[in-house]
């Protein structure tokens, strides 16, 4: 089947997914729509996290061994920063800071964070479109035991330590998503949306609470299939377990397909999790644990296998 896939994503999970897409089809025909919820201003730059790991992943840059940045990257600036009493808490390395540095130089001149991910994206040659969800500002704030944090402030800053009693998406009422995101999410040639297994609280609701983007999905004709991001009940990374049970949201498949329900046609369930299917919805099952290159490209197959056979 042809036609465009378009994944939901956040960073370094959904990247996974991404990836794995771009070998099972044409990466032409493959849009990401990225949270922009982590985004923020540090040292006087602006730091786009998860538009950045789909850059490095789709780019074959990622560390794999560290999770998270470039491969090979070195740690000068952070040393001398480090050294004149500048903040350390954010670690920026080398070859990242470049990203940063161009981007926010770009904004300074008028231009949006949609024209530089793309302009990234084509000085690297991937052929896949990376869409920021909104090129307004949106910042995910964290209700916590320490008070009000800002996502970094608390995922990097304090590892996610402190108890989380709300999210706010603070700007998103007033944000549009940004050119491109309805389009791809409507047209007509599109053969399926993939909500990709990213943090359904911290990374996926920031793009559904861009206004547009939850009724675009609604009245999408293309089937809208999530994978979800429980492997055998629990989180394969980061805080996504502990922020549901804090949030008293039990952490099961069942709650994640709930939580999608409004938007969503299908969900792809991980083969630990059998018997614990959301009635409403269309499952399927797979090993959704993605190790290797293999992994991914398995679980991409497996979401759009899904979405194929709704479709008809
Ligand atoms: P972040 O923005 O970098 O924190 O990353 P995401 O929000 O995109 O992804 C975090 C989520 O991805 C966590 O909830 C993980 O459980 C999920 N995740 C990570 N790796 C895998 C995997 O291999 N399989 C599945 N099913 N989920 C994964």
């Amino acid at each position: 089947m042809s036609g465009r896939v378009v994944v939901l994503t956040g960073g370094v999970g959904g990247a996974k997914l991404v990836l794995g897409l771009s070998h099972a089809i044409d990466p032409d025909s493959i849009t990401a729509i990225v949270n922009t919820g982590d985004d923020f201003s540090h040292v006087g730059l602006r730091v786009c996290p998860d538009i950045d790991t789909l850059l490095y992943t789709l780019s074959g840059k990622s560390d794999e061994v560290r999770g998270w940045g470039r491969a090979g990257e070195t740690w000068n600036f952070m040393e001398a920063l480090k050294s004149i009493g500048g903040e350390d808490w954010f670690l920026l390395g080398d070859g990242d800071l470049a990203l940063h540095v161009e981007r926010t130089q770009r904004l300074a001149r008028g231009q949006s964070v949609s024209e530089i991910t793309a302009a990234y994206a084509r000085a690297w040659g991937l052929a896949q479109e990376i869409l920021p969800m909104s090129d307004d500002p949106v910042a995910t704030w964290l209700e916590t035991d320490e008070g009000r944090l800002e996502f970094q402030r608390y995922f990097v800053g304090r590892r996610c330590a402190p108890v989380v009693n709300a999210i706010e998406f603070v700007g998103a009422a007033q944000a549009r998503p940004a050119e491109g995101v309805l389009e791809r999410i409507g047209a007509s040639d599109t053969r399926a949306i993939l909500i990709a297994p990213s943090n359904p609280y911290l990374s996926v609701d920031p793009i559904l609470a861009v206004p547009g983007i939850r009724d675009a999905l609604r009245n999408a004709k293309a089937p809208v299939v999530a994978v979800s991001p429980l492997v055998g009940g629990q989180a394969v990374k980061g805080p996504t377990k502990k922020l549901m049970d804090e949030l008293g949201i039990e952490a099961t498949p069942q709650t994640i397909a709930t939580h999608y329900e409004a938007v969503l046609d299908g969900i792809l369930l991980d083969e630990r999790d059998q018997g614990s299917a959301a009635p409403a919805l269309r499952c399927a099952y797979a090993d959704t644990l993605m190790k290797t290159l293999d992994d991914r490209i398995r679980v991409a197959r497996a979401a759009l296998a899904l979405a194929d056979e709704i479709a008809g």
